[in-house]
């Protein structure tokens, strides 16, 4: 699976000028999960992450690639919970390493999606997450109660990492928070439209698209990401019959 490589290397390049606060992987230490999501009212609310009008970007990325994701780890670019005062610009990005995707593409699809799901299994105390997938953006309200308690990011990223680490396809997971102004918001949720596009891209391929690449409308995705044309003129022959028209 190395077709989100060069995304994986754009977000680095994206976070290098910060210096991240880091955490190995720790179960123990995971933040309270109510295990369904708990409606945080304004008036209880402390502030709002990536709230509207503020940056805000939200993505999965995977690779086999050991050189790229191998540690289970919790990275913070910016101010904790309990030093946020307000409102504030808010991306959380995850790099998973997965095994296994490589022997049986038909299932490739079906298995990332899965594990992206994962996310819709996090119910952190006091930390209302509200996703819109169209606009690859994340908001989330945090409670002050929550804040009281001692919710920080250590703790929430541990319980998101525990929830991809369920399925046995991730053999690493890193979750990133970006909370400090002055990072190219724009440019995450850019790449989050294009991780959006390739796994699009994908269940078209799965689903059996004629493999002619002259009059696909794929073909820009395909021209842009490395491994693409490969891993549709390598599954099946359900299009074969088209012809290659590189
Ligand atoms: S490889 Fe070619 S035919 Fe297949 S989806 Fe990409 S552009 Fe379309």
């Amino acid at each position: 699976m190395e077709l989100f490589n060069t995304l994986i290397r754009d977000t680095k390049a994206l976070l290098e000028k910060g210096s991240p606060k880091v955490w190995d992987y720790n179960e123990r230490a995971c933040w309270n999960d109510i295990g369904s999501s708990e409606l945080v009212l304004q008036k209880d609310a402390a502030f709002e992450l990536g709230a509207s009008g503020r940056g805000s970007a939200n993505y999965v990325l995977f690779t086999s690639s050991e050189e790229l994701v191998n540690r289970d780890q919790v990275l913070l670019y910016g101010p904790d919970l309990k030093d946020i005062k307000g409102d504030c610009d808010f991306a959380r990005i995850v790099l998973l390493r997965v095994g296994v995707l490589d022997d049986d593409d038909e299932q490739v699809y079906r298995i990332l999606k899965d594990i992206e799901f994962a996310k819709y299994h996090v119910y952190p105390e006091g930390y209302m997450v509200r996703m819109s997938p169209e606009s690859y953006r994340e908001q989330v309200r945090v409670s002050k109660k929550a804040i009281k308690k001692g919710a920080g990011f250590q703790g929430i990223g541990n319980g998101y990492i525990k929830a991809y680490k369920k399925d046995p396809n991730v053999l690493n997971a890193t979750v990133i928070f970006v909370t400090a102004p002055g990072y190219d918001f724009a440019a995450m949720k850019d790449t989050a439209k294009k991780a959006n596009d390739i796994t699009n891209t994908l269940t078209h391929i799965l689903e059996g698209l004629p493999t002619d690449c002259s009059v696909c409308s794929l073909k820009g995705i395909c021209d842009e990401v490395e491994g693409m044309k490969e891993l549709h003129f390598g599954v099946g022959d359900k299009g074969a019959e088209k012809g290659h028209g590189h």
